[in-house]
């Protein structure tokens, strides 16, 4: 004997069932068949009766819909011989559900019986029609009256069950007929008076379950939707897997905390005659599906699954009063337990002054009101505070039989959700050792789900989630390396990058579930389908989706959007900046952002201020976190003033060879930020800056070489005068080359054991015995003298700017933020 149940979705339509009659027909042992209602019934009902309760006339509206649903599906099913006496069958069931509804209407009043009576007609008709369509292929098939079987307390709406009773009526039921095909309604049942009650939401598993137990069944096969219980709810977590084998404890827990592809009580019956039972999939009943069973595993996952509850309130009990004196949980506990509040957690409280337990927010306000009814007295002589009711809040568990004997997970949990920035208001571990939840505000609960599914089953990747603004040259080098590298990294890294939304001054576009970014299309997709850019909308998106590992890269030079890190970081979304104007602002400023970054937990990185791809501010991390200490730096740092003075030599105008460097991208989008030493004042700051030193753009010199009248009006007007002050330059060439010398522009920071602070840049004449004078085309070189390297210093070289060079430091740095 074998028990199947197949639920709403399952019997949803005409199509669907016929996959359940041929899974039915396929299996050749005795059989009980334990039907749902057809998808959505159960909810339209309860719609009709709460319209109908509310003199709200649609209702009638709600009823004709279910009775065409209903009829056209007996309609498909049914060969036009059969259809007759069924279709009449459903049309006097609607109108006896018509006239229910209709004293509702009249009554203004649904009571938790009226309302059983309304929702049971759902399993009662689809049970019916499946029979119907059974017999008319000529399967000789027995339907059973659940109602009648299955008997129960008076307690409407989520009624327990007299085993005693139910059973001996199913097995004397059975025994008597003949058959080996039984098909029975799901979730229906009744009490003593024989008035219809159900088993609550998601029932129909139960009744299965029941059945199975009744009748020794050797399986119970719960077939729904998805291939099995998963690691996590799929609707939420895309990489959520099946799980292959899970004991009955694990699957209780599971249930419980919230996965709801099987109904929690469903367990207990099976698991008392060890009765193995599977999660098996309508759609691709070829897939293995999970067996529920009392194995041990002893090799695979520690941690079996994730699930999560919503709609909780947290609710705590606090107050001076409460120190030393016992039995206040007590009377907290007994005030809900009278008051039939479901407890779901109840959390590890180490202060002595306070309790907080979660419960279903459609108890909170009951529970306030018993909560603060039975702590009057104290209320009032304010030794206890009024119950302190916070909604909006989930669980969030960790369910394994293996938990137990591995410890360090609790702390695996919590790091994750803290490094993603997801607070967590309280903790439980269940007695049993076999669960670990945690209560967090709604908001973050997919992103919690995500990031623990990611810590606890994807040994295959890591995914991080990335926002470009700025996808001009550099961004768009970036987004190519980021397509080239994006196999290589996900196979040797397990890092999956995923650029979830790009912007550049005009347009905005977002990832979103199922749809991706086409990273070879990207330019036409953010044309056509994106929205006018906004920062602040920007920003807030990135805020509001959520997303584990969110990091937002900075590929401008906009000061505006330097603005939003402040925000950004102090959501736990990480800032990749190539943009320097974060980093050089007042020293205030670049102090709050790295100790916001550290707070929530988040990466600040801007290797890519100094020489682009080159490591010249990861090398000086690494210098003084080792434990040296920079005494002076000496530095080459512009590309593009290198660029410059490497192709100047006098003979052609010093304005076309700066325009050169503009056309190939060698220059900010103003060049005079490059030109008067703007530029490289910010990258000796920043340098200075992670040496340790608290300095500001002020305290560096520029000794800069462009005549005043440069810097007037707009990058037109510029190379103007820049044409007009060839002779300036002609002499400044000349008057190296005298010297048999170059010219170079460097940038100075000096940190003398004495105390001597000093930070300079400015045009050199540079001989040819020094290591500045082979530094040619765009090339940078950094010299950083420590007391490590107190002589010979440390030197980075390399290519200082470009396009592909600073996409891939940028590369780099978000790759940092992956850590792994
Ligand atoms: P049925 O109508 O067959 O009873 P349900 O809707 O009650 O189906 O349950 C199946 C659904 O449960 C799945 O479609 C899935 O979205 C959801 N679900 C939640 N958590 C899990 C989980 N851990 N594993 C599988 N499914 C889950
Ligand atoms: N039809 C009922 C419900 O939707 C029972 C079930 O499908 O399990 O809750
Ligand atoms: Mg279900």
């Amino acid at each position: 004997m074998k028990v199947l149940k197949f639920g709403g979705s399952s019997v949803a339509n005409a199509e669907n069932i016929q996959k359940v009659a041929a899974i039915v027909m396929a299996n050749t042992e005795q059989q009980v068949v334990v039907v749902s209602a057809l998808g959505g019934v159960t909810d339209a009902l309860i719609k009709a009766g709460t319209l109908a309760e509310q003199t709200n006339e649609t209702y009638k509206e709600v009823l004709k819909e279910l009775e065409k649903k209903h009829l056209d599906t007996a309609r498909a099913l049914l060969p036009v011989t059969h259809q007759s006496s069924c279709l009449s069958m459903i049309k006097q069931q609607f109108n006896e559900l018509e006239e229910i509804c209709n004293s509702v209407f009249y009554l203004k009043e649904l009571s938790l019986r009226t309302k059983d009576r309304i929702i049971s007609f759902g399993e009662w008709l689809s049970s019916k029609i499946i029979t119907a369509f059974l017999q008319s292929r000529h399967v000789d098939v027995e339907w059973l009256d659940s109602r009648k079987l299955i008997k129960t307390n008076s307690h409407f709406g989520f009624a327990a069950v007299n085993f005693e009773t139910t059973n001996q009526l199913i097995t004397t039921t059975i025994e008597a007929v003949d058959k080996n095909i039984f098909l029975a309604p799901g979730f229906i049942s009744s009490d003593n008076n024989n008035n219809t009650t159900t088993l609550g939401r998601g029932g129909s598993d139960y009744t299965a379950a029941i059945y199975a137990s009744a009748l020794n069944a050797d399986s119970l096969e719960i077939w729904t939707d998805v291939s099995g219980m998963m690691t996590a709810d799929p609707r939420w977590v895309p990489n959520a897997k099946p799980i292959e084998r899970i004991s009955y404890q694990e699957a209780m827990e599971l249930s419980h905390f919230g996965a709801k592809v099987v109904y929690p009580p469903t367990i207990q019956p099976v698991r008392q005659k060890n009765i193995p039972t599977w999660v098996k999939n309508t759609f691709a009943p070829n897939d293995a599906g999970t067996v529920i069973d009392s194995t041990v595993k002893h090799d695979g996952d520690i941690v079996t699954g994730i699930s999560s509850i919503n709609a909780i309130a947290l609710l705590s009990l606090e107050g001076s009063g409460m120190i030393g004196i016992p039995g206040f949980s007590k009377r907290l506990f007994e005030a809900l337990a009278n008051a039939n509040i479901n407890v779901v957690l109840i959390t590890q409280s180490s202060s002595e002054h306070s309790i907080c337990v979660a419960v279903n927010t459609s108890d909170a306000v009951n529970a306030k009101e018993v909560v603060d009814k039975t702590f009057e007295i104290e209320i009032a002589q304010a030794k206890v505070e009024p119950l302190k009711v916070e909604t909006e809040h989930s669980v969030i568990a960790l369910v394994g039989d293996k938990m137990k004997s591995h410890p360090g997970i609790s702390g695996r949990m919590f790091d994750a959700l803290g490094r993603n920035g997801i607070n967590v208001r309280a903790i439980a571990q269940g007695s049993s050792e076999r669960n670990i939840s945690a209560v967090i505000t709604h908001a973050d609960i997919k992103k919690a789900v995500n990031v623990l599914h990611e810590a606890f089953f994807e040994n295959v990747y890591k995914q991080l989630n990335i926002f470009i603004i700025g996808v001009g040259n550099v961004g768009g080098k970036l987004l190519g390396q980021i397509l080239q590298q994006q196999t290589f990294l996900q196979e040797h890294l397990n890092l999956q990058v995923r650029v979830t939304g790009i912007a550049n001054s005009k347009k905005m576009l977002f990832a979103d579930n199922g749809y991706d970014i086409n990273l070879k299309q990207w330019k036409e997709a953010l044309k056509e389908q994106g929205e006018p850019m906004q920062l602040t909308k920007f920003a807030e998106t990135i805020i509001q989706k959520n997303l584990r590992n969110s990091v937002l890269v900075d590929v401008t030079a906009n000061e505006e959007v330097a603005k939003v890190y402040e925000q950004l970081l102090s959501k736990a979304v990480s800032v990749v900046a190539c943009n320097k104007i974060a980093a050089s602002a007042p020293y205030s400023h670049y102090i709050e952002l790295k100790s916001l970054a550290k707070e929530y937990n988040a990466l600040f990185l801007f290797e890519t201020n100094v020489g682009a791809g080159l490591p010249v501010i990861g090398t000086l991390n690494d210098l003084r976190r080792s434990g040296d200490v920079v005494t002076r730096i000496q530095a080459v740092l512009s590309g593009t003033l290198n660029f410059v003075f490497n192709n100047y030599d006098a003979t052609r105008p010093f304005a076309e060879v700066v325009k050169q460097a503009q056309d190939e991208g060698y220059t900010e989008p103003d060049p005079r930020l490059d030109l008067g030493g703007t530029d490289v004042m910010r990258k000796i700051l920043i340098l200075a800056r992670e040496a340790g030193e608290q300095l500001e753009m002020e305290d560096i010199t520029n000794n800069g070489f462009l005549p005043e009248e440069c810097f007037e009006g707009n990058v037109d007007d510029f190379y103007k005068s820049l044409l007009k002050y060839e002779d300036h330059f002609k002499n400044l060439y000349n008057k190296a080359a005298a010297e048999n010398c170059k010219l170079k522009f460097v940038a100075e920071f000096t940190n003398t054991p004495s105390g001597n602070k000093d930070a300079n840049v400015g045009l050199k004449h540079i001989p040819a015995d020094s290591d500045f004078y082979h530094l040619y085309g765009k090339d940078n070189i950094v010299l950083f003298y420590t007391q490590r390297y107190p002589e010979q210093p440390l030197v980075v070289k390399g290519a200082g700017a470009g396009a592909d060079v600073t996409a891939s430091g940028v590369f780099a740095d978000i790759i940092r933020v992956a850590r792994v």
